[in-house]
């Protein structure tokens, strides 16, 4: 662990244009620098730096931060190895925080997990270049398969020879511990090699280094595994781990496309044919886990498919998995008899391209035509094919998307769209009650009676009054009301954004200068009260940052939110400071405005605007719900002491908003 002054210390110091400027050629422009992005092709410049700010935007791709985050995104590095990277790179000296005892058992373990799989991972590359047994055997074998010495050596392929304990005799013989052998499954129970007789291939993380290994067999008897892959320990989870991932993931993110195949060698073979955005679940059917490492990268995703129908079919249960988490799938079938090895092999990379831009289907007209194919003229077998398709849309989170997708199916299948529409809502319903009982039981306790709107602020339990969820049968038709678990957007977000806009753009700027007080104080002493009011969970992290840095004695500003693994909170504070029209900018444009002071000098009366907006638009919200109890209530209890409660309150209320408003007038004229 890096100890937080030297965090501190390491953020300060690097500067943003030196930083971009190792990997992007800068030229000045203004106030800025500009280049030409990295993390997206582009012909002409958009990716801007700005050395004032100390962030980087482009504003083609969105992609946003401050210098940590560049090395992070640029390098696929964590937030301590880009920290560790910045601290070379500016000859600042790491102290180390002191672990616990249990931590570092935990990664003295790990690590010497790693050095055994390095040993092996030597040992099987020896056995493959140096001995007899593996030149001929498994070295023909890879140049069989047309992978080049340098391809061999990158992927770290290897050999294990014939013999029962040769590899467990020479770890041993190195003082590497038989525990730990055993532990990542190199050596067996009892006491014999696991891997005997197989070319290997090594299975790296993220950060490259050895995890697991997969090993083939290339003797023809049935009777003997084809592959055997090891065993699941703590450094080695199957479900979150894809082969390639690591010597494909820039690759990846450049082309914003992930193409998944199913063996090692199609990987291998793509790669070596400067395809490298390619990687494989090796055997197994797509997992969550490897969902959401890949989307990480991109959220388009290509599945290539050989083998025989029921194979597919199997896979395509995968698919829903992926649309789930809203990636966009394509699929493409190669010709019968070909795989991705002997199909490049044939082709050649334009041809394998061209091919695979030409054939590229969407997952549900492909998932339509398997099963159509399969249905043929019985409709019992039609209808059970439409329900299956239903429920593969009802899975994609995106309500537009969804709808363009009922639309085209039903376009494909002949059938009508509002049968479609009713069967997707009807999933989409008992999803949602089965989450919603699923929460209840987490949640609430104490809150089972019959939901009346309280006055208190809206958050957590009162979340479900606010946007009630209609009990009708059909949706309307285009939408099915709001299914994910996302708070929906309220027209008051933009009132909370702004008073984080102001926070990280001027938080450690002159509020009151007889007082001494910062934009930050006199935010948090306004606003720390309203805090549960905030709607959007990430603004109110921020928020809670802010009050939590000031409670301490500390400023606000943009480093608070860059000191942070939150990716999304960083690319926030960098979305509220990279206005892509600074004043700077306009003054340069000769654009000089007469009305408004720069930002940065009229930081007061933006602050007080903003608190104003932001107390008036909650202050509506809840005289809304106020007005709505009062309505429902039945005629003949308008005298009861609860009607009258609320009708004080409702005045109370108003008289509130009315002086907000006043004060606000007051402010803007
Ligand atoms: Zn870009």
């Amino acid at each position: 662990m890096i100890d937080k002054t030297t965090v501190d210390q390491i953020l300060e110091a690097a500067r943003v244009e030196e930083v971009v400027e190792d990997f992007v050629n800068l030229k000045r422009r203004g106030v800025n620098m500009i280049g030409r992005c990295p993390f997206h092709d582009e012909k002409t410049p958009s990716f801007t730096v700005s050395p004032s700010k100390n962030i980087y935007k482009c504003f083609g791709c969105g992609e946003g931060g401050f210098p940590v985050n560049f090395v992070m995104t640029h390098e696929n590095m964590s937030f301590p190895e880009a920290l560790r990277y910045l601290a070379k790179k500016y000859n600042i000296e790491i102290q180390e925080k002191e672990v616990s005892a249990e931590e570092l058992a935990a990664r003295q373990v790990a690590d010497s997990l790693y050095i055994v799989n390095d040993y092996a991972k030597d040992y099987f590359g020896n056995q493959l270049f140096n001995t007899d047994e593996g030149k001929s055997v498994g070295l023909s074998y890879f140049k069989n398969r047309g992978f080049l010495e340098s391809t061999i050596k990158k992927w770290n392929l290897g050999y294990t020879n014939a013999d029962r304990d040769d590899f467990t005799r020479s770890a041993i013989s190195k003082y590497y511990k038989k525990e730990h052998l055993k532990t990542l499954g190199l050596t067996s129970r009892s006491d014999i090699d696991f891997f005997r007789s197989r070319v290997m291939f090594a299975i790296h993380n993220l950060s490259g280094k050895v995890i697991a290994f997969g090993g083939r067999t290339l003797s023809s008897d049935k009777k003997i595994p084809k592959y055997m892959n090891s065993p699941e320990s703590e450094i080695y989870n199957k479900s979150r781990s894809l082969y390639g991932l690591y010597f494909a993931k820039t690759a990846i993110r450049k082309a914003d496309e992930c193409i998944m195949v199913e063996g090692y060698t199609d990987v291998i073979t793509l790669h070596q044919n400067q395809v490298e955005n390619v990687v494989a679940s090796s055997g197994t059917s797509l997992t969550s886990g490897q969902i959401h490492l890949v989307s990480r990268y991109t959220s388009n995703m290509k599945i290539i498919y050989d083998g025989d129908p029921a194979g597919i079919k199997a896979a395509l249960r995968g698919v829903d998995l992926v649309l789930e988490h809203d990636m966009n799938v394509k699929i493409v079938m190669l010709p019968t008899g070909e795989d991705p090895d002997s199909f490049m092999k044939a082709k050649g990379t334009e041809g394998f391209k061209e091919y695979l831009a030409e054939n590229e289907k969407d997952f549900l007209f492909f998932k339509i035509e398997l099963l159509m194919a399969d249905a043929g003229n019985d409709p019992i077998k039609k209808t059970i094919v439409m329900k299956d398709i239903v429920g593969s849309i009802a899975k994609i989170p995106d309500q537009l998307k969804r709808a363009v997708y009922l639309q085209e199916t039903s376009r494909v299948l002949n059938v009508d769209e509002a049968i479609l529409l009713s069967e997707t809502a009807k999933i989409i319903k008992k999803d949602l009650k089965k989450k919603d009982i699923d929460n209840r039981r987490k949640n609430n306790k104490s809150n089972s009676n019959h939901p009346k709107p309280t006055l208190s602020a809206p958050g957590a339990s009162g979340e479900e009054e606010f946007f009630p969820m209609d009990d009708g049968e059909a949706p309307p038709p285009g939408g099915f009301g709001e299914q994910s678990a996302a708070p929906p957007i309220l027209d008051d977000e933009y009132q909370e954004k702004d008073i984080i806009r102001i926070l990280v753009n001027h938080g450690a700027l002159i509020y009151d200068e007889e007082e001494g007080t910062s934009v930050g104080q006199h935010i948090v002493a306004h606003v720390r009260d309203d805090i549960d009011k905030i709607d959007n969970p990430i603004y109110k992290t921020m928020l809670e940052m802010a009050i939590k840095a000031i409670d301490s004695g500390d400023k606000v500003t943009a480093e608070l939110y860059a000191n942070t693994q939150d990716a999304k909170m960083s690319s926030i504070a960098v979305e509220l400071m990279a206005d892509p029209y600074t004043y700077a900018d306009w003054e340069q444009k000769g654009v000089f405005l007469q009305t408004q002071k720069p930002p940065d000098e009229n930081q007061v009366l933006d602050t007080d605007q903003a608190i104003l907006r932001f107390r008036l638009v909650k202050i509506k919200k809840l005289i809304d719900i106020v007005e709505n109890t009062i309505k429902e209530f039945p005629v003949d209890q308008n005298g009861s002491e609860e009607f009258m409660l609320n009708m004080k309150v409702f005045i109370k209320l108003k008289d509130e908003r009315n002086s907000i408003a006043k004060e606000l007038n007051a402010v803007i004229f």
